[in-house]
């Protein structure tokens, strides 16, 4: 009888539920072996000022995988996650950023880019993770502006005060702050003026819609309204048409990235798609026409 078996033993036997947890252990363990396979990439896509101007990069992980194909972060990240395996990986990423941008540090036409780095919750709340970003900073020679971690509002959910406080450390390292997909947290906005960020990034989802949907383009126009009243930098992600970005650019939003500019690509494609720009990407080319 189920309900003298209790819930917890409903549930194990449950086929749908086993099918899940059988799935999830599969991907973990693939995951595992990737992981030491040197299955994990790194594509980088650019981030640009209104005026066309590329100002740094996003770095973003991709699973080559030997039959799959390549597998997307939103699929993989999770898993991540829950068997920690975030922690090495996450490691792997900031050390990788911080050995491009000592690369890019020496040559004139790259060093003023920027790379951002996610972060995961888990990763931000393991305790090595301030000595870890110092001693990643230190080693690679680094400015530590150069660095900007990807934060998002789900971090801040339980321990505000320690969430707070560990950001402060990383701020006194000289490292730049961002709060990832910013607008689909549940956090209120009065949480913002305590945080030592120094940029918003208005999440895809606002964005894809912002010439049709009304309700997005407001969301959109108050972001920006409220970054540029509290002197935060706002960059908009996913920005795929020259009409997204001419409305972004209208309500004064500072940067973009999206495949209008460029899609996330490897290293090798990214500094041929820098030398094809302008200048070989090291000047910052001012359009006229864009700011309407
Ligand atoms: P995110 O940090 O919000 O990254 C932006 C996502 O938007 C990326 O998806 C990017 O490829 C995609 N994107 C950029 N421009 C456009 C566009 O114009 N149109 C569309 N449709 N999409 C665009 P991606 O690479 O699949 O990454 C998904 C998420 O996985 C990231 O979202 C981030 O949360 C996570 N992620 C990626 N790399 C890492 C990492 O190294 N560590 C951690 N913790 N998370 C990561
Ligand atoms: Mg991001
Ligand atoms: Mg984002
Ligand atoms: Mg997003």
């Amino acid at each position: 009888q189920a309900k003298a078996a209790g819930r917890n033993a409903v549930r194990f036997f449950d086929p749908e539920m086993q099918a899940v947890a059988t799935a999830n252990a599969a991907l973990a363990s693939d995951l595992r072996q990737a992981w030491r396979d040197n299955h994990l990439k790194i594509e980088y896509q650019p981030q640009v000022g209104m005026d066309g101007g590329m100002t740094g990069v996003e770095a973003l992980l991709r699973w080559e995988h030997p039959v799959r194909g390549t597998v997307q972060p939103d699929e993989f990240i999770p898993t991540a996650e829950e068997t920690s395996l975030i922690i090495p990986i996450g490691h792997w990423v900031l050390e990788a950023a911080c050995a491009q941008l000592a690369a890019w540090a020496k040559r004139p036409d790259r060093a003023h880019l920027s790379i951002a780095v996610n972060v995961s919750v888990r990763q931000f709340r393991h305790p090595d993770f301030i000595d870890d970003v110092m001693s990643c900073i230190r080693r690679s020679g680094i400015p530590p502006d150069r660095l900007k971690l990807e934060l998002t509002e789900s971090l801040l959910a339980s321990n505000i005060d320690a969430a707070v406080a560990k950001m402060r450390n990383l701020k006194d390292m000289g490292v730049r702050l961002s709060v990832d997909d910013f607008g689909i947290g549940y956090s209120s906005l009065s949480y913002l003026k305590r945080l030592p960020i120094d940029e918003l990034k208005i999440d895809r989802g606002f964005v894809k819609d912002i010439l049709t949907d009304t309700n997005d383009a407001a969301i959109a126009a108050t972001i920006i309204g409220l970054c540029r009243s509290l002197g935060l930098e706002v960059i908009a992600e996913g920005v795929e048409t020259d009409e997204q970005r001419a409305y972004l650019a209208r309500q004064g939003c500072h940067r973009y990235q999206g495949y209008l500019f460029c899609r996330p690509l490897p290293l090798e494609q990214l500094e041929a798609f820098m030398q094809r720009l302008p200048g070989g990407g090291g000047t910052v080319t001012p359009e006229p026409s864009s700011v309407a």
